[in-house]
């Protein structure tokens, strides 16, 4: 017998625990289909998915030719291992995600989730110094920025600075060096946003040219800070990055988990300062947002550190049950085809455009202290003092607020803290785009008129 309405909403509270939730409180928000943009829950209400289900829906949900690819790989085989065995659809996604990344990373390994994929590139660049031809056995430390988001496990925590989400594992987490976040709203004092870039990377410069000696890797979100809450990088400051690891023998490891496959306005954000990583992590659009895989691409400098006989004993020894799961992997195939049959790329620019219209004028409201933006990843910041930058105190939940109103006029946005993200699906229409904007402004106005 299907459970009735009330049993699944009593089991959604009890049995299911969910994440980044208080379960105290939580009110169950049960999807049942989707289309395109929309959501649908068990009353039929549509939503605009507002947050492209957590960042990483790309051409809509239930797209008849990810679906169709899916289908078509269920009748062949559903998960064979990649521990020393293959398919011809991992196969085929490796070379793909190859051909389209930047030049010069020319391996592909295979994981679930983000974090995983930041994991596997910690684990990777830490061994490939000490087993290189020549080793450096010394350079066992990260680099970290200030606000860093990398995922939730052990290594990708150690990596991470949002406070509440990290603070509590402190005894757990290995020790890296921390350089502040390259943030681009609230600037250090004397510095302004055309010098934003150097003095960020004086401060890298500083710390590589003491301790380049035992540091393995700089680990950067490319461009845009997601999780920090959609903090922009100065222009040139990736690029810089990318320049002074070189100049002092530390690897560049890309998180381009959340800015990738488009979400930049470029299919990766290091595109857009032709900065060539020598680790890069994709996962959230890599197959659509439809199935849990991630990837870690290598350069061929790296790779070539972990080749010799068995008993040299370079293996790289990590992996997953389901990395590269054919299912995934079609769907991710079909994701990049439906980029070329679609244009998306390059039918972003109008609303692109257009998601800047909505965001300069909301701008305007005397409670936005920042309406910031790079390609369909935005963040609106609210704030109880404008010329002070002031944030309203985090128990007073304004940004979840704000998107709780929007979801009364029929659009799903979640927040980071006093941040309303906007971040729908690639596909989202001009009039889709008007409706989340309309609704996230009059969610703003509202939590923002309101005292404490
Ligand atoms: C979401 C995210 C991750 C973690 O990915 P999961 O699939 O949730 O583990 C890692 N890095 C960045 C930049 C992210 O935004």
């Amino acid at each position: 017998m299907q459970p009735t309405r009330q049993q699944l909403e009593q089991w959604d509270r009890t049995a299911v625990w969910h994440a980044f939730t208080q379960m105290a409180e939580y009110a169950p928000l049960i999807i049942e289909r989707a289309s395109g943009a929309t959501l649908y829950d068990l009353d039929g209400r549509a939503l605009l998915d507002g947050v492209s289900s957590l960042w990483c829906n790309v051409h809509g949900h239930c797209h008849p030719r990810i679906d169709a690819a899916i289908r078509d790989q269920l009748s062949r085989i559903a998960h064979c291992t990649s521990l020393g065995m293959s398919n011809p659809t991992t196969i085929r996604l490796a070379k793909r995600l190859i051909e389209i990344a930047p030049p010069g990373l020319e391996h592909v390994f295979f994981a679930g989730d983000g974090a995983a994929a930041v994991e596997v590139a910690l684990k990777i660049a830490f061994q490939y110094w000490q087993q290189r031809a020549d080793p450096r056995p010394a350079k066992t430390k990260f680099v970290a920025l200030g606000a860093a988001y990398h995922g939730d496990t052990i290594g990708s925590v150690s990596l991470g600075d949002i406070g509440q989400f990290h603070a509590m594992f402190q005894p757990l987490l290995f020790d890296v060096f921390r350089l502040p976040s390259p943030e681009s709203y609230r600037l250090p004092p004397g510095v302004t946003l055309a010098t934003a870039a150097a003095h960020y990377l004086g401060q890298m410069e500083t710390l590589l040219a003491q301790h380049h000696d035992e540091i393995a890797a700089v680990v950067v979100e490319p461009l845009v800070q997601g999780a920090a809450g959609m903090a922009l990088q100065p222009p040139g400051y990736l690029a810089g990055v990318c320049e002074l690891a070189r100049q002092h023998d530390v690897l560049l490891i890309a998180d381009e988990v959340a800015t990738g496959f488009g979400r930049t306005g470029t299919m990766f954000a290091c595109e857009q300062e032709q900065v060539v990583p020598d680790l890069m992590c994709l996962g959230k659009g890599l197959t659509g947002g439809y199935l849990a895989m991630s990837a870690t691409l290598a350069s061929d400098e790296v790779y070539r550190a972990f080749l010799g006989s068995y008993a040299d004993a370079k293996t790289l020894y990590h992996g997953h049950t389901f990395g590269g799961n054919p299912l995934a992997a079609a769907a991710a195939l079909a994701t990049l085809d439906v980029f070329e049959e679609e244009q998306t790329l390059a039918r972003l620019p109008e609303k692109i455009a257009r998601l800047g219209e909505h965001l300069a004028r909301i701008a305007q409201h005397p409670h936005v202290g920042d309406a910031r933006q790079r390609g369909l990843m935005a963040g609106i910041e609210l704030v109880s003092d404008r010329t002070k930058r002031e944030p309203y105190p985090w128990t007073e939940r304004r940004g979840m607020r704000a998107c709780q109103r929007a979801l009364d006029r029929g659009v799903f946005l979640r927040p980071l803290g006093n941040v309303v993200v906007i971040m729908p699906p690639l596909s989202i229409t001009l009039d889709e785009l008007d409706q989340i904007l309309l609704a996230a402004e009059e969610g703003i106005v509202t939590a923002t008129e309101l005292n404490g």
